[in-house]
């Protein structure tokens, strides 16, 4: 009980939560810093059951990541190769089209597409890997690119970001993964990501989004250089950004693998480090609907358990991950639908699948629908 440590500021911060109040800065790192982690969970479930009440969600998707030749030497990626490294790749049309069959096959709603920013590829190129996927397979939510990698069409091209996005959209984009954020704070993205996209870039691209209709996700990279009031500053960037459009959906947490990183030095973030952030992120982004347990960064077990700590949704069966497996991450590469319900009622919840823009997925033998839309309980504060 916060009581027992006797904290003032906990009590407040118990009091906030329980009549729906907007939390602080400094509440932010106050739980950090001084709440339990029971408390957390207690804390973060009744907002999470507040707005999602039982109800979790997972997808049927897969990922394509159509280049990983990237002329950007983040610290923390392992992804990444350089330009003629025996490792970089570059996926041919037919290899993409494969890959967009498949998923189409086994029943995908969903193909996310993230990639490296390769020295000698024009601009038309990773357009037409949505333009060409959208027109063969166009059941397929087309979900593309980060903000870091809108800013580099932007600098390839000279043309503003909102022209290229509008383009995009014509030609199938569906909607905007939440990578690249990693910490907006620059004390830390200036030592671990200093060239690429800043945070105001990132979310200037992601408000150009919501204004054009298109909804996206958000991300923090926590657990490697960062302190509680660098991670609480990112929560509250987001969340100002989000009363200003409407336009999140879903912000995911994402734990460091240092493996085969510049940044190998540093240990995986704890158990404990994973369900707090997950617990704090709920509580600060009292304006987002939903909070993800990503179980390919976090593990199975660990988003089993965050699903009590304010998480509300799983992901997906995610087929052929590569960024955070050539990280280290230990998780399987696909999570069969069987096995996601059975975890997500092991839990004690509802396992509901959803499409990308949170419409409930209702399958018929070997065809599927959208049905009603997802926000079940609300996604106000
Ligand atoms: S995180 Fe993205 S931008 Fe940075 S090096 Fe890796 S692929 Fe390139």
């Amino acid at each position: 009980m916060i009581s027992s440590v006797q904290d003032s500021r906990l009590a407040a911060i118990r009091d906030k939560v329980a009549t729906n109040q907007r939390l602080s800065f400094d509440d932010g790192v106050a739980l950090y810093e001084r709440a339990d982690l029971f408390t957390l969970g207690e804390l973060a479930n009744l907002v999470r059951e507040r707005k999602n009440g039982q109800f979790t969600y997972y997808n049927v998707n897969t990922h394509l990541n159509p280049t990983n030749v990237c002329v950007y030497r983040c610290t923390f990626c392992a992804f990444r190769a350089d330009l003629k490294s025996p490792k970089g790749y570059v996926m041919s049309d037919e290899q993409i089209l494969a890959r967009a069959a498949e998923a189409d096959q086994r029943g995908a709603t969903e193909l996310h597409i993230v990639g490296g920013l390769h020295h000698q590829l024009p601009y038309e190129w990773y357009l037409n890997v949505v333009r060409l996927i959208h027109q063969h397979h166009p059941r397929l939510h087309l979900k593309a690119y980060t903000a870091v990698e809108w800013d580099w069409f932007e600098r390839l091209t000279g043309r503003p970001t909102r022209e290229l996005l509008a383009e995009f959209k014509e030609a199938g984009l569906g909607s905007l993964p939440g990578g690249g954020a990693e910490i907006f704070h620059p004390e830390v993205r200036d030592r671990i990501c200093e060239h690429k996209a800043d945070s105001d870039a990132w979310i200037r691209i992601h408000r150009e989004a919501h204004q054009l209709g298109l909804r996206s996700n958000a991300t923090m990279l926590y657990g490697h250089i960062e302190e509680p009031r660098h991670r609480v500053d990112h929560l509250i960037r987001l969340r100002e950004l989000q009363d200003e459009t409407g336009g999140f959906q879903t912000f995911i947490p994402l734990a460091f693998h240092p493996d085969h990183t510049g940044l190998a030095h540093l240990p995986r973030p704890s158990g404990v480090l994973d369900l707090k952030t997950m617990a704090i992120s709920r509580l600060m982004l009292d304006n987002f609907p939903h909070i993800k347990a990503y179980w390919v960064m976090l593990g199975i077990k660990t988003a089993q358990l965050a699903l009590s700590f304010g998480a509300d949704d799983l992901d997906g069966t995610v087929v052929h991950e590569k960024i955070y497996h050539d990280a280290g991450s230990d998780s399987p590469q696909e999570l069969s639908v069987v096995e996601i319900r059975r975890l997500i009622e092991e839990a004690g919840r509802i396992p509901v699948e959803r499409d990308t823009l949170y419409h409930e997925v209702i399958r018929e033998e070997h065809n599927w629908r959208t049905g009603r839309a997802l926000h079940l309980v609300g996604t106000g504060r």
